[in-house]
């Protein structure tokens, strides 16, 4: 008999547990397959809830779009990742769902609520990551972490969207109140590679959640570059957090907010689609735009279109990192 007619079919080694995988499958198919709980987002390698870590050669393409520290840990991205030898995964498949208490929710705008959580357990995260809320249903919805991990609370922003499950029933809920968490997820955070780098912030509606985390953190770590927020929304009711958003500017002199609509500008805001204005404030069309590192979070299609005019712009494509919110799916 010859040695491939006995060679077992490549697996997905999880606690010891061999998982044969299909041909063409990928290692999130498999998990899912065996009835496994993993962690799964847009399933196309942009949101990056997927990432699963290993020891085990990866095949060409699994760490793509991964940050250095993450290619490092061995992580992969397991929606797109179809091995042709073993895969032994380091650690569960998915985080464990966590307890919080509802600590406060705080209405900011019309539709947009500040909802600050308290993990019953230790849970480790960048500002600017996600977790997912679970709804009793067991349905999961993601939301961007605007605290800073000292601060005990987690802050989330929470846009109540119109016959929305998760987000409608968020902002009813009362100080006091337990609700599961899961995460964290996704790479838009603050690394502190380049503490001189600009950064550029740019979102629209609770886009700002992320990028707010961000910036904290950036000057919690001692960033030295200039920031530049720059928080849209399609008219100027859709800003909100305004007035403390020029607070913090005024205590850090790094920083600039700057705020944008579309149409029906007060004195306050400048006027026109927030890409155009984004890069016009933050010079990213100057001849530094390669040194620069944009952070673009918020509605699908406005992330997409930004991330687009910014490399248009002559920011590299590894120095933009983005998180669009897309809606789930069930
Ligand atoms: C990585 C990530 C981070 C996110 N971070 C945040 C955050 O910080 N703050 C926040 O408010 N949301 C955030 N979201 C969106 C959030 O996860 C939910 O999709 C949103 O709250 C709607 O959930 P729901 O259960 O209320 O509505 P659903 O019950 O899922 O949807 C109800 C109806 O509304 C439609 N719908 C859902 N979302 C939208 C939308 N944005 N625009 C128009 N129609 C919509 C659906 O298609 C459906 O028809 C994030 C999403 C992702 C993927």
């Amino acid at each position: 008999m010859s040695v491939d007619r006995v060679r077992e079919a490549p697996a997905v080694v999880i606690d010891g547990r061999r998982l044969p995988i299909v041909e063409g499958a990928t290692v999130l198919e498999t998990l899912e397959a065996s009835g496994i709980d993993a962690a799964s987002g847009c399933r196309a390698g942009t949101c990056m809830k997927c990432v699963l870590r290993t020891d085990s050669p990866l095949p060409v393409g699994s760490q793509k779009g991964l940050r250095e520290p993450l290619v490092r840990e061995g992580a992969f991205v397991s929606c797109q990742t179809r091995p042709t030898g073993d895969i032994v995964l380091r650690g569960a498949a998915a985080p464990v769902p966590l307890d919080a208490h509802v600590r406060g929710v705080e209405t900011v705008s019309k539709d947009v609520a500040r909802v600050f959580l308290e993990p019953a357990s230790t849970f480790e995260y960048a500002p600017g990551q996600y977790l997912d809320v679970i709804h009793p249903t067991g349905a999961k919805r993601s939301y961007s972490i605007a605290s800073l991990p000292a601060s005990g609370l987690l802050e989330l922003h929470v846009r109540a969207v119109p016959g929305g499950l998760v987000s409608s029933w968020l902002h009813g809920r009362q100080p006091g109140d337990h609700l599961s968490i899961q995460g964290p997820f996704g790479q838009c955070y603050y690394l502190p590679t380049d503490p001189a780098q600009p950064l550029l912030l740019v979102g629209a509606g609770t886009g700002l959640s992320p990028l707010l985390g961000i910036a904290r953190d950036a000057l919690e770590q001692g960033h030295t570059g200039p920031i530049d927020l720059v928080h849209g929304g399609l008219i100027p009711e859709r800003l909100y957090l305004q007035e403390e958003l020029r607070a913090f500017a005024r205590e850090a002199p790094s920083l600039r907010v700057h705020h944008c609509v579309l149409k029906e500008a007060t004195p306050h805001e400048h006027e026109g689609p927030l890409d155009q204005v984004a890069l016009k404030l933050a010079g990213a069309q100057a001849p530094d735009a390669a040194r620069k590192r944009a952070f673009l979070c918020g509605d699908d299609a406005i992330v997409r279109t930004l991330q687009r005019s910014f490399f248009l712009a002559g920011v590299p494509s590894r120095e933009i990192f983005a998180d669009p919110f897309t809606p789930a799916v069930s």
